[in-house]
Parts: C-alpha cells; sequence; structure tokens
C-alpha cells in the first residue's frame, strides 16, 4: 500500500508534532503499568512507535529496555542492587506530566 494514500500518514516517521506531547507521554510511559489496573496490565510495546525520541535509533532502543523493565517488573523481578532500570528512575527523570 501507499502510505500517502492514508488520511492519517505523518511522514517517514512517527510523528511527535505539536499537540501530541500527551500521546506521546501515555505511549512511552506505558511500561509503567503499577497504577493500572490489573486487567490491563501485561502488554509491552518497543521500538520507534513508542519512542520519546521518534526518529532515531536511540529512542527504539530505549523502548527495549524500558520494556524489558516493565516485563521483569510484571513477573515479580527487579533490577540488581546498584543498577537502576529506567522504571526504578522513572519518577525522577522520566518525562514531566503536563496538564491536558
Ligand atoms: C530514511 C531513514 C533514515 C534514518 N536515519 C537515521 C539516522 O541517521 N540516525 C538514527 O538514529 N535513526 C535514523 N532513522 C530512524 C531509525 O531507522 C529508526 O528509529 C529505527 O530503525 C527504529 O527501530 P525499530 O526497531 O523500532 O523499528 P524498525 O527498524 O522499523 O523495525 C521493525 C521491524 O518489524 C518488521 N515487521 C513489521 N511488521 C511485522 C510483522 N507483522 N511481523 C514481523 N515483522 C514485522 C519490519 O520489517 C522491521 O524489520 C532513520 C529512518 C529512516 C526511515
Amino acid at each position: 500500500m501507499s502510505w500517502e494514500a492514508d488520511p492519517n500518514f505523518l511522514g517517514a516517521f512517527k510523528g511527535a508534532l505539536p499537540g501530541h506531547y500527551r500521546y506521546n507521554h501515555r505511549m512511552y510511559g506505558h511500561f509503567m503499568q503499577a497504577g493500572l489496573p490489573p486487567a490491563e496490565r501485561g502488554i509491552f510495546l518497543a521500538g520507534d512507535d513508542v519512542s520519546w525520541t521518534p526518529a532515531w535509533v536511540e529512542g527504539a532502543v530505549q523502548t527495549a529496555l524500558n520494556a524489558v523493565w516493565g516485563v521483569t517488573a510484571h513477573f515479580g523481578g527487579r533490577s540488581a542492587p546498584g543498577n537502576p532500570g529506567p522504571g526504578d528512575v522513572y519518577g525522577a527523570i522520566g518525562p514531566m506530566t503536563l496538564a491536558d
């Protein structure tokens, strides 16, 4: 198919355009699932689509680290002492929550 024929096509990359902050924030932070209802936990995404810095491979790799941390936490695991994972420091260095 031609992506250009899709009315929601935003270009070659997942968009992070003005007004998208709330969506990027939710998608990027989805691996932090402690506050979700139990029935909504357990799906973890990785890749450019949920990246904080779409169109940069570094951001896609970061989402893989996030997802692995999320899966580990989901099954009751934790990071090695002295080597915190993304979810351990998300509250301190994760993206800010802004009002809608
Ligand atoms: C033209 C261009 C230039 C770029 N230049 C740079 C650059 O200079 N520096 C930089 O950091 N980043 C660059 N990027 C961005 C970088 O390539 C992406 O951020 C990165 O490749 C995303 O990695 P990903 O694993 O999330 O997705 P992808 O690399 O897209 O991997 C997704 C994979 O899933 C496969 N797939 C899809 N559907 C299915 C299915 N149903 N079943 C099985 N497999 C499936 C696809 O074939 C693909 O191999 C560029 C991107 C483009 C398009």
